[in-house]
């Protein structure tokens, strides 16, 4: 019998290696069982009302074409201030900022518009998986180094911290940019400004330029305080700030973000940027730019998501899981390793999946955050939760 030969003409994949994104796919598998979906970073409870109010008002107003291509000015001033008054550097809103469909795009512009083929970008893994693919798409060569995992007596892993030496080796003449990303996803870890500093020490007297990916700054707890790159002079002179309104606001489904960086980089981004959304919702920027203004609520999420992180922690200190510390994001890592079941001894992936199929709780296994597969049983939880979803989650997981 003859084959029935495909039509669609084949062409070489441009991402032969990469599949699904695993947060579409552990959420579709959490709702296949019906699990509770701690996997995928996004919140279940609703924005202010006020703020989708704004955005109905912006609508009614027949704010509904299309917007300047970088942005409407309301918003950039809002955000030019707003940097200003946290991180005191003060960008230019007509040539230092562009309005992006979320941090996801924003990371991809500004990638294709600096990387030519054969360029290096280092990245430091576990790192979010869009950077990897964004760096190939431009023909870039990926240079991963791993932070250092810090085990305790145990031989569970306690703690990560930046790999200096690595990290000052993989820096050569052709680094053309260095990827960061603070508070980190997924382990939580953010950035001092010490970090700041010895990493400008590194890229001074290069042409390296820096990607700082900062869409969990206002998720720094404990009293501490984000280091945005713009509050080192001498790295934001050479750096494109990635920030997000998604995850501050509670609305990651509305797709919208920004990217601060000097006008010789920002022209430059614009240029792709352009071609690859053109521009990016009107009505939303309407809202969120008289939203912005009122400084309570980014001040407040502190404070917020600590309340959510310490009681999602409380109740897993009563299981065997062990708690890797939060200093920031709204992800929780734990230490599967020891658990006295034989699923302990699964990789990170599967026991993801044992867990949301038979306990009924969806994560994220850190691995997916890595290219080698680098097993070490961890796996993170997003705690951006209502209470009554973290107290079931937590009642499934006392099962374990
Ligand atoms: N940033 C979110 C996370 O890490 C997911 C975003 C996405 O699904 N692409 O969970």
């Amino acid at each position: 019998m003859s084959q029935i030969q495909d039509p669609t003409p084949s062409f070489p994949s441009r991402l032969p290696t990469v599949g699904t994104t695993v947060f579409t796919v552990m959420s579709a598998l959490a709702a296949k069982h019906q699990a509770i979906n701690l996997g995928q970073g996004f919140p279940d409870f609703p924005c202010d009302p006020k703020l989708i109010a704004k955005v109905n008002e912006a609508m009614l107003a027949n704010h509904n074409q299309y917007p300047p291509m970088i942005g409407i000015a309301d918003l950039r001033n809002g955000i030019a201030h707003k940097i200003s008054k946290l991180y005191s550097h003060q960008y230019d809103p007509e040539s230092e900022i562009t309005i992006t469909a979320g941090g996801t795009q924003g990371i991809l512009t500004a990638i294709l518009c600096c990387v030519s083929p054969a360029d290096e970008v280092i990245i430091i893994e576990p790192a979010y998986d869009s950077y990897r693919p964004s760096i190939e798409l431009a023909g870039g060569k990926v240079i991963a180094v791993s932070l250092q995992t810090i085990r305790d007596e145990n031989d569970q892993v306690s703690s990560y911290e930046i790999p200096w030496d690595t990290l000052a080796k993989a820096i050569n003449p052709k680094t053309r940019l260095i990827m960061i990303n603070t508070p980190h996803n997924p382990t939580g870890m953010v950035w001092q400004s010490a970090d700041l500093e010895r990493l400008a020490q590194l890229v001074k007297n290069t042409s390296a330029l820096i990607l700082s990916d900062e869409v969990y700054e206002h998720m720094v707890y404990d009293g501490a305080e984000h280091h945005s790159v713009a509050a080192h002079p001498e790295l934001a002179a050479r750096s494109f700030l990635i920030s997000s309104f998604g995850k501050t606001y509670h609305v990651t489904g509305w797709k919208v973000g920004y990217v601060a960086a000097p006008s010789r980089l920002t022209k430059e981004f614009r240029k792709v940027h352009q071609f690859n959304v053109f521009t990016v919702n009107t009505p939303m920027q309407y809202g969120f730019a008289s939203y912005l203004q009122d400084e309570s609520h980014y001040l407040n999420l502190p404070k917020f998501y600590q309340a959510k992180r310490d009681f999602f922690r409380a109740g897993l200190a009563s299981t065997q899981l062990k708690l890797l510390p939060t200093p920031g994001t709204y992800f929780q890592c734990v230490d599967y390793s020891k658990l006295n079941i034989p699923q302990a001894k699964l990789n990170e992936s599967n026991f993801c999946q044992w867990l949301t199929t038979e306990i009924g709780v969806a994560a994220i296994p850190v691995s997916a955050f890595y290219e080698e597969s680098t097993e070490s049983s961890v796996i993170r939880f997003c705690f951006a939760k209502q209470a009554q979803t973290l107290s079931n989650a937590l009642e499934r997981l006392h099962n374990l």
